[in-house]
């Protein structure tokens, strides 16, 4: 065997986590009565992030506005998020993991890879291992989680998927025809669904029919790029490494999902400037600067649209990526149909000092503004560090009465997780 590899998967996370919380307060358990996570029960606005096995029963499905769901299940119970709880639990699972593998990477808030390759005189039988994970995990935490094993990360996560919940399956490099060959392509690692329509059109419709597709019949449908790591991964073939250090990220994002309908420019900016300020305080402090600002809007029908700049010169205040984004959406929502939600994004990093002194090109005032923004930044920046990140808010984010700040900030690690 060349690797061996586990991926473990907490079953619907967001929901056994509250579940797990309130069955230690004497609660009922959210996993036997039909129930989901989202937006917040007094409202009755927000969508549903994730469901109970009883809620799925009535057709409730996760992204969908809680309004429908109730019609759906009138007995609905609904948990509003609680970001603070699912990084504590994310947390101790990961540490049971690392009581047992040299090697951790943390994937999501609820995956992580395990790489065990080499350990087979401290750990002769893979799947005794597994057990032992899963169980301590389940006894301990009091939630369950699915561990996949494999050769490669793909083969581990494909397995943590089959059968769930609290159960350990192995797919390992001689056993993907039997068990994986079979599978609907749209079950493979990042086939999409337009990727699965695509192929399904040209009668490619499982796994195996994808693997054994001729690779330039395939760059003609999905683009070059895609179809090589399409086709390998429907071969099982997967050399990344697990790696125990994040990467260094390829950009900082933030949004936020409003619980009031935004329909004007004032609070739509107002929002934005919350944004530009939380997420460039993030990149500030891993000392980098963006040359691409985007900005996204969600309907109310969940249509989403982004729009994109590429500057001539890297920035990191929060006014000039303000500044920038305003003009973006402006650009962007012209209908002014009402937002359900709003995001920033910053990407084409650099951590080059020049790469923020071709400001020359927005005069010479610009740049006095320039070094005045990052002073405040700076004091800002340092003020939070020291009281958390309440103590401060800009007054244009102040003035629109929303509280957006406090709002998104704890979501920050955790978008920043999945977004690496
Ligand atoms: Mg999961």
């Amino acid at each position: 065997m060349d690797r061996l590899i586990f991926h473990v998967d907490v079953n619907s996370a967001f929901l056994s986590w509250e579940a797990m919380r309130r069955v230690k307060r004497g609660e009922p358990d959210l996993r036997l009565i039909p129930s989901c996570i989202g937006g917040s029960p007094e409202s009755r606005k927000g969508v549903v992030l994730a469901k109970s096995i009883p809620a799925k029963k009535f057709n409730i499905k996760t992204g969908e506005p809680i309004a429908l769901a109730l019609r759906k299940c009138p007995s609905l119970t609904i948990a509003p998020p609680d970001f603070k709880l699912y990084s504590a639990c994310s947390k101790a699972f990961k540490d049971i993991c690392r009581a047992y593998a040299p090697v951790v990477e943390e994937f999501s808030i609820d995956e992580c890879f395990l790489d065990f390759t080499g350990t087979e005189r401290i750990y002769p039988d893979p799947i005794a291992l597994a057990y032992e994970i899963k169980d301590k995990i389940r006894d301990e935490l009091g939630f369950t989680v699915n561990v996949g094993i494999g050769e490669s990360k793909l083969c581990a996560k494909m397995a943590s998927d089959f059968e769930k919940p609290d159960k350990v399956h192995t797919l390992y490099n001689s056993e993907i025809p039997q068990k994986m060959c079979g599978l609907p392509v749209r079950d493979l690692l990042f086939v999409g669904g337009s990727a699965t329509k695509k192929l399904n059109d040209v009668g490619i419709r499982t796994i195996g029919e994808l693997a054994k597709a001729d690779i330039n019949f395939l760059k003609g449908i999905l683009g070059n790029k895609n179809s090589i790591q399409m086709h390998n991964y429907a071969n099982g073939i997967d050399q990344s490494p697990v790696r125990s250090q994040p990467e260094e990220p390829k950009g900082y994002s933030n949004s936020v999902t409003l619980e009031d309908d935004v329909r004007d420019a004032e609070t739509a900016n107002a929002i934005l400037l919350a944004l530009s300020d939380s997420v460039t305080r993030h990149m500030r402090r891993d000392g980098a600067r963006a040359f691409n600002v985007g900005v996204t809007i969600r309907y109310l029908d969940f249509k989403t649209r982004s729009h994109q700049r590429q500057l001539s010169a890297a920035i990191d205040t929060t006014n000039a990526v303000y500044e920038v984004a305003k003009q973006l959406l402006a650009e962007l929502w012209r209908d002014h149909r009402p937002l359900r939600l709003m995001g920033i994004s910053l990407t084409n990093l650099s951590k080059e000092e020049s790469a923020g002194v071709q400001l020359s090109l927005f005069g010479e005032e610009q740049q006095l503004d320039n070094k005045r923004d990052e002073a405040l930044d700076k004091t800002v920046d340092a003020l939070r560090g020291k009281f958390g990140s309440s103590i401060v808010q800009r007054g244009t984010v102040m003035k629109s009465g929303l509280n957006v700040a406090r709002k998104f900030n704890g979501e920050t690690d955790l978008q920043k997780n999945c977004h690496n």
